[in-house]
């Protein structure tokens, strides 16, 4: 008995694996033995979503490399406070879709709960970096009042959801027992059919994907979808990837959404090896969204034109199952706009 409460006190590996993540710009710098002088574009210190990096994900990166795609999607540089017209706060009308705190429903069937502000990661091209989370009240209130929206609320058709998206921030940072206290409260809804999940976790924080979470995905009564995002093979190292098989072997279909961005995987040669290393841990590609136009994320910008270009050239290189739809979200539709 004893043995077992100290071990529930334990902080687990991932949060003290979390606890240890770059923060410091130059500090990451110079585990990539760089400089400052090195880079494109001068740094950036930010006040608000300032650099967070798992150690693990750094590892990555190759050294010396100040163009390496996956130090570009966390490194906060000048480019950012560079204004673009018609990039904004709020890109993808995530305040018109609210129903309630960190309830949000675009799509017939579908409602997306916030489930955490937080991430292993702040990756520099993300939608929603200007969210007002704190603004949305504490977990508990969030988690009651979106419960009580999906048990009866009339504008959002409760009773025609049959899939909750737990998405945030990234869900898997919730600890186990507030997942496991989610998901239970998510069982108990009889209208619901599919719970999926989307979340960075088994890529940046492959530690976070242990035993006992599988065990606790796997015992929901719903249908279990992962979502994984990743943008460049790079990030699938070894870790990740039994993090993933880990995954894939509780029953769940893992599918993979990217973002398509500049200078990280804007060619057909990066996009063919995301998709097979992808199937490598039996992922599947699933979306190839444009860039949300926020503000800050100008420079990861893809025009539509070139996108379209690249998939087709994908398409004549790969297998079907290895091309993932091209998207774009634009505000107010009634689902992602395919555009291939
Ligand atoms: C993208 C999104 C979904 C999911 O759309 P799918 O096409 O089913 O993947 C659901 N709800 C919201 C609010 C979204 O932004
Ligand atoms: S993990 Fe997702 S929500 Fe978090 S910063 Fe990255 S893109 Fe944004």
């Amino acid at each position: 008995m004893v043995a077992r409460t100290q071990q529930r006190w334990q902080t687990p590996a991932w949060k003290r694996e979390l606890a240890t993540a770059f923060t410091d710009p130059i500090a990451l710098l110079t585990a990539l033995e760089l400089t400052p002088a090195q880079l494109p574009v001068p740094l950036l210190r930010p006040e608000r979503f300032a650099l967070l990096v798992p150690r693990g994900f750094a590892a990555l990166m190759r050294r010396g490399d100040p163009r390496d795609p996956l130090l570009r999607q966390v490194l906060p540089l000048a480019d950012e406070a560079k204004v673009r017209a018609g990039f904004v706060a709020d890109p993808v009308g995530d305040s018109a879709a609210r129903r309630a705190p960190g309830l949000l429903q675009k799509y017939r069937g579908r409602a997306l709960l916030i489930a955490t502000g937080a991430c292993a990661v702040h990756c520099r091209y993300c939608f929603r970096r200007h969210f007002p989370y704190s603004e949305e009240g504490s977990r508990q209130e969030r988690f009651a009042a979106a419960l009580a929206a999906l048990r009866h609320a009339e504008e959002i058709e409760a009773e025609e959801v049959e899939e909750v998206i737990l998405s945030g921030g990234d869900p898997l940072m919730l600890d186990d027992a507030t997942l496991a206290w989610l998901i239970e409260a998510l069982d108990r809804l009889p209208q619901l059919k599919r719970l999926r999940l989307h979340t960075r976790l088994p890529t940046l924080l492959p530690s976070r994907i242990t035993e006992r979470l599988c065990a606790l995905l796997a015992g929901s009564r719903l249908r279990l979808v992962i979502v994984a995002h990743v943008n460049h093979a790079a990030e699938l190292g070894p870790d990740a990837q039994r993090a993933l098989l880990k995954l894939s072997e509780i029953g769940a279909p893992l599918l993979n959404q990217s973002v398509l961005l500049r200078g990280v995987n804007d060619a057909v040669t990066p996009l063919a090896e995301l998709s097979e290393a992808l199937l490598a841990s039996r992922v599947l590609p699933y979306y190839l969204h444009l860039l949300d136009p926020v503000s800050g994320a100008a420079h990861f910008d893809v025009p539509e034109a070139e996108a379209r270009a690249l998939v087709i050239e994908l398409r004549q290189r790969l297998p079907g199952y290895l091309v993932p739809r091209l998207v774009r979200e634009r505000p107010g539709e009634s689902a992602k706009t395919v555009l291939l």
